[in-house]
């Protein structure tokens, strides 16, 4: 018997990894080689929207009946002043594009030596990612650079692709270009990819495919326990996690890193926990930020929920809608999180009245 999504499985791998390529390069041309005046998002904005064109336009050729939820739209690059932005990303688009095929690359997917999209072709491809989402049937999501402030820093960002079918997340791919195979070896190899099917298990491998390795995430243990949160604590509150550290008497300092990477290296055994806690109300978490993530987590043996308790709803449109913050651990982890995340809100909130 054949395994389930193992076409969309590898689809999703030779996406993310030719929109790798593309993200490298930009950070390459542009953050490296030119000065950035403080706040400039311009090399954001060239790599959102020529990876988000890449893994869009090769879903077009693989899966063309397939919705998209992509987090870029290209109403600016159409505009009459946005030709110079327009051209770079035609540029750096194709150069992906066209790169060599590595294993498991299929050139009916759009791609190879010699495979070009015409400008129009690849703002088209990015626009297809204006779906609205549901709860039924097949949708693929896109974020194309998730942590962007990290990629600009030259830390973590991850590229990220997910197979929604019927609200349930079946395949997901994250690449982390900038992501050391070994958290404790800070200078050892970077760039790696983390992909998970639905009840079929997650790997970690080399971003090159190299080297897979079967993801288990540990077991509860108080030693080494500790928390992965956002870079920005206006993401996450910083503060609410120090609280809840120290109603678990944890010893070791929270994990601080940008994007998805977290939900890889969480699978993968480091850490103990993703913690995402709202930092003030309405804030509506965006399905690409957590779809890859949420199925590394399960398929490495852990639970996800928000930050109350309930699943991660992926059937509700661009959003999670009513679910706020995350707790994703293992399994014997996750009750004693929750209680200590509840005490912490009950605190906060009987703060905010006596205020
Ligand atoms: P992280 O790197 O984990 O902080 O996550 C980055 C993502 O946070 C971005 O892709 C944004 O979509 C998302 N984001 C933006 N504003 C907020 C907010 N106020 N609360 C939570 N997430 C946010
Ligand atoms: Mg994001």
């Amino acid at each position: 018997m054949s395994l389930a999504y193992t076409t969309e499985k590898q689809f999703a791998i030779s996406a993310v990894q030719r929109a790798c390529l593309v993200t490298s390069s930009v950070f390459n041309k542009l953050v490296k080689n030119e000065t950035l005046v403080k706040g400039d998002k311009s090399p954001v904005t060239v790599g959102d929207y020529s990876a988000q064109a890449v893994i869009s336009s090769m879903l077009h050729r693989a899966f063309p009946k397939d919705p998209i939820v992509g987090e870029e739209d290209a109403a600016d690059l159409r505009a009459e002043n946005g030709a110079l932005l327009r051209n770079r990303i035609v540029e750096l688009a194709n150069e992906a594009l066209s790169a060599e095929l590595g294993i498991g690359d299929i050139p009916e997917w759009g791609i190879g030596p010699g495979s070009k999209q015409t400008a129009d072709e690849l703002l088209d491809a990015i626009d297809r990612g204006n779906y609205e989402g549901g709860r039924s049937g097949r949708m693929w999501t896109i974020d194309p650079i998730d942590g962007t402030k990290g990629f600009l820093r030259g830390e973590q960002y991850a590229v990220c692709l997910a197979l929604i079918v019927d609200a349930q997340v079946q395949v997901g791919v994250l690449g982390c270009p900038n992501l050391p195979l070994d958290l404790s070896k800070p200078d050892g190899d970077k760039g790696c990819l983390f992909i998970a099917v639905k009840g079929q298990g997650a790997q970690q491998m080399k971003l090159n495919g190299a080297d897979p390795i079967p993801l288990t995430m540990p077991p509860y243990s108080p030693s080494t326990f500790t928390f992965l949160e956002s870079v920005e604590a206006a993401h996450s509150s910083h503060s609410t996690t120090s609280r809840i550290s120290a109603i678990l008497g944890l010893t070791q300092p929270p994990i601080r890193m940008d994007s998805q990477v977290k939900y890889g290296c969480l699978a993968r055994g480091d850490g103990g926990a993703y913690l995402r806690m709202p930092t003030g109300v309405g804030y509506k978490e965006k399905i690409w930020d957590h779809a890859t993530g949420s199925l590394l987590v399960t398929e490495s043996g852990g639970i996800i929920t928000d930050s109350r308790g309930h699943p991660l709803d992926f059937g509700l449109g661009r959003t999670l809608g009513e679910n706020y913050g995350v707790i994703a651990t293992a399994k014997d982890a996750h009750d004693r999180l929750l209680s200590a995340v509840q005490e912490v809100v009950k605190q906060e909130q009987a703060e905010a009245v006596s205020k």
